[in-house]
């Protein structure tokens, strides 16, 4: 009976030059994220998707774990595209071991025997005329940590800019320098879950915090259009110091990034610490607007947040698109983006009209050109 493992070994093809070295006794460097992982003959790096096999590295291609349509709201994205649909899909496998992560049946499908999640086969061309027939604007790379499956996705995106549409990433920004460069020519969005600052709380996660600060900065600078969510975890990543450092160095960076504090809810392994109240993210929030962050939003508790769902002018105050969860209720900004009454331009990348909602809560697509890989 072949494994998880074995199926997915056969769905590979070698890592591109520019994310890999060669070393000595036929050992080699990963450089799809921040690990850097030295990988001796016949073992696989700390993500388990990318292996050395006689010196050369293999790299997942040819299928995902999972295909479904969201709103773009929900990834979250706030200034790019409001209402459109994203086409999101997902691989197997991640590069750290967060006990709370809401995407565990694709992140740690080869870690834990729990996490059972088929892979489907698929190609660029059907992923995107898939994504045409759903109606989507932007097709995103998320569910597992996509820098690990970093080929695979210029693959699709390569297809996805040449039929028009937006190309994404939803990370957890572990990156190296090598895959921002690899990335930069196909990618228009950029989601970083940032998820504490504090590098003790970050190896708890199996990661450091340097290469995802550095990875922030570096993408700011790129101008890839980037925002920031922060998943605010009662008694883990919520004090006010820890607050504080982290606005401190987003506002630091540019306060034009849009930055999404978003409530807890008890999933996976870690049941323990209660769920993320409103008082909690309405503090949070406080805190990052205080540190002068422009764009502060509060998610996962629709309707509780008073107006943190909203993008106002920082201007002048207008209310310029108004939310509740993933629903659009009015969209309010002028063809070049800007605020209708003083005209203050909203950084961001905004349709010259606004299209209405295919959809404001996620759906899974009939895709039936994706069939699941058997032995
Ligand atoms: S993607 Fe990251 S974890 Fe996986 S082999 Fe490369 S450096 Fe290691």
């Amino acid at each position: 009976m072949p494994t998880l493992r074995d199926l997915l070994n056969r769905n590979v093809q070698e890592a591109d030059h520019t994310l890999y070295e060669k070393l000595d006794r036929n050992r080699v460097r990963c450089f799809a994220c921040g690990h850097r992982c030295p990988i001796p003959e016949g073992q696989a790096g700390v993500c388990k998707v990318r292996y050395n096999q006689a010196g050369t590295l293999y790299v997942p291609w040819g299928y995902v774990g999972g295909v479904q349509c969201d709103p773009v709201e929900k990834k979250p994205f706030f200034h790019a595209h409001p209402g459109a649909l994203a086409y999101s899909f997902g691989m197997l496998g991640c590069d750290l071991h967060c006990a709370y992560c809401q995407n565990w049946v694709t992140s740690q499908a080869l870690r834990d025997p729990n996490a059972v999640s088929p892979p489907l086969a698929a190609s660029p061309k059907a992923l995107v005329s898939d994504a045409l027939r759903q109606g989507a604007r932007i097709l995103v790379s998320t569910y597992n940590e996509p820098l690990i499956t970093s080929e695979w996705a210029v693959a699709i995106f390569k297809e996805a800019k040449a039929a028009g549409l937006l190309a994404a990433f939803v990370s957890n920004g572990n990156a190296t320098p090598q895959v921002l460069e690899y990335l930069r020519p196909w990618i228009d969005l950029y989601k970083v879950d940032l998820k504490s600052f504090s590098d003790r709380h970050y190896h708890e996660l199996g990661g450091r915090m340097g290469p995802i600060l550095d990875t922030i900065r570096a993408l700011h600078q790129m101008g890839v259009w980037l925002e920031i969510v922060t998943l605010l975890i009662p008694g883990f990543n919520d004090s006010d110091k820890e607050l504080h450092g982290l606005t401190d160095f987003l506002a630091g960076v540019s306060p034009d990034i849009p930055w999404h504090v978003t409530a807890f809810h008890k999933d996976y392994k870690m049941p323990e610490p209660r769920d993320t109240n409103s008082e909690d993210l309405l503090r949070a929030a406080e805190i990052g607007t205080n540190a002068g962050l422009r764009y502060v939003y509060a998610g996962n508790l629709p309707g509780r947040v008073g107006g943190l769902e909203d993008t106002k002018c920082p201007r002048c105050g207008e209310l310029l698109i108004k939310r509740l969860g993933y629903f659009i209720q009015d969209y309010r900004l002028t063809p070049e983006g800007g605020c209708p009454a003083c005209k203050y331009l909203i950084p961001g990348r905004w349709p010259a009209k606004f299209a209405g909602q295919i959809a404001d809560r996620p759906f899974v697509p009939d895709h039936s050109s994706l069939v699941k890989i058997r032995n």
